[in-house]
This record gives structure tokens, C-alpha cells and sequence, in this order.
């Protein structure tokens, strides 16, 4: 390993998900024309890997009777609460411009006969403003926008894993972005890139849990800013649900030249995969012995059982207003059957359970299946009739669902929180850093499912729009730009040989074990005790990892690959990340139980009798939907501070046309 030269482009892109290669066709069109996109690999992350049976973009109403406007929907993305109205406004403002681009550069859409982009229902949707091309919206979306940037000449370098972002002191008491340092696995050396602008499009915190539906190749790199003090929102906002999560690595599967070639299938098990009612089994750890249909021991009757699995369908993620007789009675039983009882669970759709009858269920769920053509006699059948992708998709894979169970387990799927944007997308507190996609938090408690491809997509539109009409130019100091990126690379190489020169280090090791340790502490069930202790060893483990950095000394690294080195560096942004998030979930108890987490309190209502009594259901407290919890690392204790922050009131915009149009010549809307 060694220090490769400084390269240097205006406008860095980091990522190359949905968002990451949206902001760089945006840029061209917008003029910006030395830009390049820096990513771990076009096959890697969340948008090219992963799915549903029905993968849902979101957008304003472009059909029917039911009249929208961006007002409406802005207020749809404030119902959970905890989002700034003004980034709703804009990402609402913005979802028809980065809708049609996308239909423009040939994602397939559905429309009817005379144009209509007809929609349906989503979770928390009031209308049917959602919209989709089948389990693979986001794949689509990232092929068609390659196309572009390969088309319009973006260079992309590949196998470039950026392992800390650079910042020099632009006035005594803000810094400003000046670069970053990357390990370049092709050429075996640590890379330090000088830029003007960027646009940081790294996803979501998938590295964070051991359960977890996010795809495999998919770690996030959020840590990265929260390490330079950028300001983070709503981080204990995650999602959780139901996913499949069968290890493939040993079977025959042709996939998507696209996409990564995953060790387990991640998918989660929503829609289709519920509504046709498959078997809840569960099993000892060999995935055999002791087979039972345990659902039983959690609710008595089978109708209900069969009624509350049919909910799941669109009642994806686990909610904790859904307890303790709603639909998440289903995730709970699922996770204390693994997570307690330490058995495997699964889904078979090769037989009904035992005694199942259509008659008991719910009316619901009965006249779906009755006009979806779908009576039919076992699980398996019923898909045929209603969405037979959904088997397919699973046979790509490997996975017969007619030869096999199907593993799941409760599993981390989304932050709806991240960086702190304006409305610009710009980070908050560090100039010229611009957080796009799943690692910008605009989202609160809850949103309707679908509205992180178009925040990803309207924060691409919006960074590369100011970009081009405020940083176009060059504005940073050169010189304290590479004396800082200088600095940084001799720092990182002298960590890495003091690491990899401790005895029995293992960063595999050290991975699982923060993993594990955020399943259990923060994952859906949170208890305070258990959320302080992480914290408290978390705090601990990054300070003492925090003094390997701190020498000048040059030290010469050998014996390890740069694609180790990057693992590596991984773990340390990964720690940072933990510590936030540990940080915020901390600060969050007061909120009680919102969205996909469930706050435990010893005066709460029980869930049920067969779980522990300790797990007692704590209410919302609904202030503080009014109020924003805002993540930071303070350079002068060099901790997490984690605060709640009033909300602005939802903006009231000057709708005079004359007036907007003079603002928007004169460039005073760009601010
Ligand atoms: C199972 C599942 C189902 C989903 N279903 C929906 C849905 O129906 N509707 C919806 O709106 N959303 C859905 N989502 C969420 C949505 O898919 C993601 O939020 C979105 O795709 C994220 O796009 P992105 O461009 O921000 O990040 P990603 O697509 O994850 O891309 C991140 C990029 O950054 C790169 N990268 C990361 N770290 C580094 C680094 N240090 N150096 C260099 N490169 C780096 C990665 O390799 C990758 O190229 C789903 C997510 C999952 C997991």
C-alpha cells in the first residue's frame, strides 16, 4: 500500500446508486461539466440489488378524479411527524420533473392508452400516487440513467472505496469539504481526490445490522460525514420488517449483469408473499428437527392467524401502532421464535396449514383472494393467479418454493433519517458537502412507501441545480486543500499499520460484533439500559481506536491487500456511524414508541403473555412530532450530541407569478 498522487475534479459524485448517477446527468444538463463518479462499483448498493414483489416509486397523482397538488403531498411525507416541512415542499415540488426524467430516458413506466401514469395505493398513501415497473423499479432506474452518464462521457472509476472526507478551516469557527481519500483497489494505494463540490450519494447504513435486508454489497458510508461534524436528522427513524434471507452461495444462480451476485437473497417478504397465506414454521437450529406451526402458541384462532398474515402484505413494515392485536403481532412472534427461542423460522408455500379454511378468514382477506381469481388450494397455487413473478423471481435465485421452505427473519430495511439537508440538499453546517438518496434524512417517523426513490431522485436535481448556479467556480484554497488531504492520507496509512500490527486483530471479528450488538440494542425493540451500555462501548471502542490517527509519524504498511485495508477503514466509519446512532436512539426514548421502534417501559402495557413481561409497550409521546432530533459530533468534547429541535412552520410560498419570475431571473431563488 502506498499513497498514490492527488487527482482532482470539480464535482466529485460519490456512489453510483439511483441518487449518485441521477446528480451526475443532472450536473452535465445543468453545465457542470467536470464531473466523475467515484463508487465501490456500478453493481454495488441498495438500488441495483434490491426490490420487492411490486417495487414502489412515489410521486404526485397523475391520474384519475383524485386532484393533487405539491401542497397535498408535502403534507402526506408530515403526517408521522419529525420532518422539515420545507424539505417535504421541495421533494414534493420536485417529484413530477424527476419522474418524467426518468420516463423520458425510457424507464417503463406504465401508462394507459391515453398517457395516464395510472397509480395505486401505498402505506401511509392517501391516494394512488404510486407507481412502479414490477420487483425491479430501482434497477430500472439506475440502467437507464448508466445509460446516460456512459452516453453523455461521465467518467466512473470503479473499486474506489472512499475512507475519510477531507475539510480544512475556512473561518475560524466553519470548515469547509475539500476532498476525500480513497483506497484504490486497482492500483494498491490510498488516493486522495481534491474537489470543489460533493455530491455524496453513499445509501443507506446497511453494514450497521446483523439482520438486515439491505443487499450484502451494500455497507453505506454515513459515518464518513458524521466523523467531519456533519449534522445528522431523525437517525432512530429506521424500518423494519419481514425478509427472506436463504444463503445461496453454494447454488447454480445466472443473474443480472447489473448486480452483485449475492451470498444470501435478501428480499423482503411483502405483498404477494403474505396475501397468499403462506405456513409459519418454525424449527429447531438445524432447520428440521421439531417443525411446528408456531404462529398458534401467539394467537388462537386460525382465521385470525390467516386475517393478521394477510394484512402483512401491505402492512410491510413492523409498526408499533400495529400491537398489541394489530398485524406486527406477526413480527414479534417471528423475532422472539430467532431471536430468544434462537430457532429458525420459515415460510412454506408448498401446503396450507393444518385445518385451513377460506370461510374463517376475514372478509378482507377473503374477497381479495376471491377476485384475484386465487381460492385455490395451496399457497403456491395462489401466486400463479396473482403475481406469478413473485415465484419466479425467487427460482432466479436459486430458491425453489416448491421444493423448499422459505428462511426469514425480522431484519433492518431503511433509515428514514441520515444528513441534514437545506433545501438545496446541501449539508446543513459543511459547505459544499451535498447529501442525496437514502443517506439524506428527509424523511420522519414514517413515509409512504416509495418516497425514497423520489427524494433520491428530486435531491439529485436540486444539489446539481445549485451547484451549477452558486459553486460553478473554483472557490477553495489549493493550498491548505492539499496540505489537509496530505495530512489525512499519512494518518490513515499510520492507522492502518498500527492496527494491523496488533496481535489477533480481525476485522471480520470486530464487524459481527458491532453488528450483532445493534440488532440487539437498536434494532425495533429498544430498552434504555441496553441502548446506554452500547453506547457507553461504542463511545469507548472509537475513542481508543480515534489515538491510532493521532501520530504524524510515517510508517510503512505491508503484508496487506488494499481490499483489506478497505474492510478496514470500513469498520472505522462504521463505529463512527454506530456511535450517532447509539447517540440518537438515546436522546429518542422520551418519544415513546413510534414508527418501526418500540420502546420498552416497565409501567407499559403488555404485548402478550407468552413474551417476557419486561416487554411492556411505552405510548408515543406525540409533542414530539413537532420537533426534529438533530444528531452532531462536537469538536470540543469530540462526542455525539443529540438535541431535539422545533420544527419551521410548513412554508407559506409566494405564489404571484410575476414576482417568482423575477426572483428566478435575478437567481434569488437559488439561495
Ligand atoms: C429490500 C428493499 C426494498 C426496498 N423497496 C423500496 C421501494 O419499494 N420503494 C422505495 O422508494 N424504496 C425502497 N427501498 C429503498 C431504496 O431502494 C433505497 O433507499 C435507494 O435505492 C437508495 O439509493 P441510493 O442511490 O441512495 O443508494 P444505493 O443504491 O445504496 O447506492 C449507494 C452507492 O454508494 C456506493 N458506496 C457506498 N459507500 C461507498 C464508499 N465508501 N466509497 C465509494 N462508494 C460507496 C455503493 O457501492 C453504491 O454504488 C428498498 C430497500 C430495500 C433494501
Amino acid at each position: 500500500m502506498k499513497i498514490l498522487p492527488t487527482k482532482k475534479f470539480h464535482t466529485i459524485v460519490l456512489g453510483s446508486g439511483a441518487a449518485g448517477l441521477a446528480a451526475a446527468v443532472r450536473l452535465r444538463a445543468e453545465g457542470v461539466e467536470d464531473v466523475a463518479i467515484l463508487t465501490e462499483g456500478v453493481r454495488f448498493g441498495t438500488s441495483v440489488n434490491a426490490g420487492s414483489d411490486k417495487q414502489t416509486y412515489y410521486k404526485l397523482g397523475l391520474c384519475g378524479r383524485e386532484a393533487d397538488s405539491p401542497r397535498d403531498l408535502a403534507l402526506t411525507y408530515l403526517k408521522g411527524g419529525s420532518a422539515d416541512p420545507l424539505v417535504a415542499l421541495t421533494e414534493a415540488a420536485g417529484s413530477t420533473r424527476a419522474f418524467f426524467h426518468l420516463v423520458n430516458l425510457g424507464v417503463p413506466f406504465p401508462h394507459n392508452r391515453f398517457g395516464e401514469y395510472v397509480g395505486y395505493k401505498t402505506d401511509h398513501d392517501p391516494l394512488r400516487r404510486a407507481t412502479s415497473c414490477g420487483p425491479y423499479t430501482s434497477r430500472e432506474m439506475c440502467r437507464a440513467l448508466l445509460r446516460r452518464a456512459k452516453t453523455d462521457g461521465i467518467p466512473i472509476f470503479e473499486n474506489r472505496s472512499a475512507v475519510k472526507l477531507t475539510t480544512y478551516a475556512a473561518t475560524d469557527d466553519s470548515r469547509r469539504l475539500c476532498g476525500l481519500i480513497a483506497v484504490n483497489t486497482t492500483e494498491d494505494g490510498l488516493e486522495p481526490y481534491c474537489c470543489e463540490n460533493l455530491v455524496f450519494a453513499v445509501g443507506g447504513p446497511g453494514g450497521l445490522y446483523e439482520a438486515s435486508v439491505f443487499p450484502a454489497s451494500q455497507y453505506g458510508a454515513i459515518g464518513l460525514a458524521l466523523e467531519i461534524g456533519a449534522a445528522a436528522a431523525s437517525l432512530p427513524e429506521s424500518q423494519f420488517g419481514l425478509a427472506s434471507v436463504t444463503d445461496i452461495s453454494a447454488r447454480k444462480v445466472e443473474i443480472d449483469p447489473i448486480c452483485d451476485r449475492p451470498s444470501s437473497f435478501r428480499w423482503n417478504v411483502s405483498g404477494t408473499y403474505m396475501q397468499v397465506l403462506p405456513r409459519f414454521v418454525s424449527t429447531e437450529s438445524d432447520g428440521k428437527s421439531d417443525a411446528r406451526e408456531f404462529l398458534r402458541d401467539y394467537i388462537n384462532s386460525l382465521g385470525a392467524i390467516n386475517s393478521l398474515v394477510f394484512l402483512k402484505g401491505y402492512q410491510w413494515p413492523f409498526d408499533s401502532r400495529k400491537l398489541p392485536r394489530g398485524s406486527s403481532l406477526i413480527d414479534m412472534a417471528v423475532f422472539y421464535e430467532t431471536a430468544v427461542l434462537g430457532r429458525r423460522v420459515f415460510l412454506d408455500y408448498r401446503t396450507d396449514p393444518a385445518d385451513f379454511s377460506f370461510g374463517e378468514l376475514e372478509p378482507e382477506a377473503r374477497e381479495y383472494l376471491r377476485k384475484s381469481g386465487a381460492l385455490l388450494k395451496t399457497p403456491l397455487a395462489r401466486p400463479a393467479k396473482m403475481n406469478p413473478g413473485a415465484v419466479a423471481l425467487y427460482r432466479d435465485h436459486g430458491i425453489d418454493l416448491a421444493a423448499e421452505p422459505l428462511e426469514i427473519a425480522l431484519c433492518a430495511q431503511h433509515n428514514n433519517g441520515g444528513l441534514k439537508g437545506t433545501v438545496w440538499y446541501e449539508s446543513e453546517n459543511i459547505p459544499h458537502l451535498f447529501p442525496v438518496g437514502e443517506v439524506n434524512g428527509s424523511h420522519g417517523v414514517t413515509r409512504p412507501g416509495g418516497s425514497a426513490l423520489n427524494a433520491g431522485q428530486v435531491g439529485a436535481q436540486r444539489a446539481a441545480q445549485r451547484i451549477a448556479r452558486r459553486y460553478g467556480g473554483w472557490s477553495l484554497d489549493e493550498t491548505a486543500a492539499e496540505k489537509a488531504l496530505k495530512e489525512d492520507a499519512v494518518q490513515l496509512m499510520g492507522y492502518l499499520a498500527r492496527l494491523t500490527g496488533r496481535i489477533g486483530y480481525d476485522w471480520r471479528q470486530e464487524r459481527a460484533s458491532f453488528q450483532r450488538q445493534m440488532t440487539r440494542s437498536a434494532g425495533h425493540l429498544r430498552r434504555k439500559e441496553s441502548v446506554e451500555e452500547a453506547f457507553r462501548i461504542t463511545a469507548e471502542r472509537r475513542r481508543a481506536e480515534r489515538s491510532l490517527l493521532s501520530s504524524d509519524a510515517e510508517i510503512p504498511v505491508v503484508g496487506i491487500s488494499s481490499a483489506e485495508a478497505a474492510e478496514i477503514f470500513r469498520n472505522r466509519q462504521l463505529l463512527v456511524a454506530q456511535e450517532a446512532y447509539l447517540s440518537a436512539l438515546n436522546a429518542a426514548f422520551d418519544a415513546g414508541s413510534r414508527g418501526s421502534a418500540l420502546v420498552l417501559d416497565p409501567q407499559g402495557e403488555t404485548i402478550h403473555s407468552k413474551f417476557p413481561d419486561s416487554w411492556r409497550i411505552k405510548p408515543e409521546n406525540p409533542m414530539y412530532r413537532e420537533q426534529i432530533l438533530i444528531t452532531r459530533l462536537s469538536e470540543e468534547n469530540d462526542a455525539f450530541q443529540s438535541r431535539w429541535r422545533p420544527l419551521p412552520d410548513f412554508p407559506e410560498t409566494d405564489e404571484w407569478f410575476e414576482n417568482v419570475w423575477r426572483d428566478f431571473r435575478d437567481g434569488a431563488v437559488f439561495d
